[in-house]
């Protein structure tokens, strides 16, 4: 048979009758189709399926009786827009089809498009946004899994923004009759910060964006405080990726690997913002002044950060010098190392048996070099620490928690590039990290965790030892 090629519609249905043959689960898929499409929904066959049942008991679907007789079909078929052959019957179905093709009448057989005249697509359902996949019946199980991953695409409140533009259609087109300037006016109210108000349902706030974009009012800027997580860019968040590629700038360090600037806009300018412990470093004050110029000259900076931003990242200091300065901020929190770490490495935080808590530390040192801890409540047992930017004073580390009680065989690990594919796990003694931390020449970034956790480590995926 030719390979049949299909034109994919939006079909009306309110003014129609359709008519699903067959009682079982394969029906009752095709009638949660028309169900809220379709105000006339008819159903021929023995109906064994609940949801079915309960339709015809509610009245919004009308039961024509259990025999799939042919006369009845005859005299059925020509009063439908569509019917549905969902028998279950190979044959039963075919006999169906070919006599809805006689009677022109649009026939689907579920699972069997040879004799269908149309078939269903996938459908992401945002009403009133309907996206529907097809790929001509080839592979229903691919449109199934595109229709997944794009899904994880759209924002959560698309069908509030698509109602919102809907509500301002009327008024919009009497206060601008110039199509090409109304045209543009959308296109800055769904670019700017406006479609972002209307997804969050703050109508007030997007319809004066709205009015903004129409009078040719300058967008305002806002910035972005969004955690990338430990590495992985599986570990984004939707709201992340979606702030991601929405961005006119990106200010970023090194803890972003290129793997998730990838994913950020093309056409987004980037300005790397530095290396720690390096002279390279453009100053926290120098950042925050860059993301004030930047939101007041209208852009919608996005501030990538490691792990979560609210988690020695900084990303306080940020927000208070950016609202004191009159900026919108948004924050998006991501997954700290200590999380991604734990998860990827298979030791988990707490444990019911050794650890009722878990404390996130920094071991970042003054600038003498020392570090300045409450070694007595650090050095305890019953606990497992998270360790942040340990690496380099970890001799003075692993000193002092021994010093202040805990036994050199206490266990601790280091996790080098947590989440990444060149992860490497180190798991040793308070006694013996320091020295292997130098011998195998473990490299930032990098979390340490001490504790009995680290006993219920776990091989997980291929991780090495
Ligand atoms: N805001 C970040 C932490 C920033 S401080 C968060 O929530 O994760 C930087 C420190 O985080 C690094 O020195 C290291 O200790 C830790 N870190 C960040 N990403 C890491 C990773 N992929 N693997 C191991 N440690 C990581």
């Amino acid at each position: 048979m030719k390979e049949a090629t299909y034109l994919p519609i939006a079909m009306r249905l309110d003014d129609a009758r359709t008519l699903v043959i067959g009682g079982g689960q394969v029906a009752a898929n095709k009638l949660r189709l028309l169900l809220g499409r379709c105000p006339d929904i008819a159903v021929l066959g023995q109906i064994d399926d609940h949801e079915i049942a309960q339709e015809v008991a509610s009245g919004r679907v009308t039961h024509l009786g259990d025999e799939i007789a042919p006369d009845t079909l005859a005299g059925l078929m020509p009063g439908m827009r569509l019917v549905f052959a969902a028998t279950g019957d190979f044959a039963l179905n075919r006999t169906i089809a070919a006599m809805a093709q006689s009677l022109r009448v649009a026939i689907c057989v579920v699972d069997d498009p040879e004799p269908s005249s149309f078939i269903t697509p996938a459908i992401i359902d945002r009403t009133p946004v309907q996206i529907a996949i097809s790929t001509n019946g080839a592979a229903p199980v691919l449109a199934r899994r595109l229709r997944t991953q794009i899904e994880a695409l759209l924002p959560d409140g698309l069908s509030r923004l698509a109602r919102f533009m809907q509500a301002q259609r009327a008024w919009i087109k009497q206060a601008q009759p110039d199509t090409q300037i109304r045209r543009r006016a959308w296109e800055n109210f769904v670019d700017g910060r406006g479609a972002e108000q209307a997804l969050q349902g703050d109508d007030m706030a997007a319809r004066q964006s709205l009015e903004d974009a129409l009078t040719g009012a300058p967008m305002q800027g806002e910035v972005w405080l969004v955690g990338a997580g430990p590495g992985d860019p599986d570990l984004l968040t939707l709201a992340a990726l979606r702030l991601m590629s929405n961005a006119d700038s990106v200010l970023y360090d090194q803890l972003i690997p290129p793997a998730i600037m990838d994913r950020v806009r093309r056409d987004a300018e980037r300005v790397f913002v530095g290396k720690k412990r390096s002279k390279h470093t453009l100053p926290q004050d120098g950042i925050n002044e860059e993301l004030i110029r930047r939101a007041k000259a209208g852009e919608r900076v996005l501030r990538l950060k490691g792990g979560d931003p609210f988690i020695f990242g900084r990303g306080g200091e940020e927000m208070e010098a950016l609202v004191d300065a009159g900026v919108t901020v948004r924050v998006i929190p991501g997954i700290t190392a200590a999380s991604g770490c734990g998860a990827a490495a298979g030791i988990p935080l707490t444990h019911r048996d050794c650890a009722q808590s878990c404390i996130f530390v920094t071991g970042h040192a003054r600038a003498d070099g020392t570090l300045n801890l409450d070694w007595t409540s650090l050095a305890k047992k019953g606990q497992t620490l998270a360790i942040y930017m340990g690496l380099a004073p970890m001799a003075d580390l692993c000193a002092q928690l021994m010093a202040h009680g805990l036994p050199p065989e206490w266990p601790a690990a280091v996790i080098e590039q947590g989440t990444r594919h060149d992860q490497r796990v180190h798991v040793a003694t308070l006694a013996t990290l320091p020295t292997l931390v130098i011998e195998r020449g473990i490299v930032s970034p990098a979390l340490t965790l001490v504790g009995e956790v680290i006993n219920h480590r776990r091989l997980i995926h291929h991780q090495e030892a």
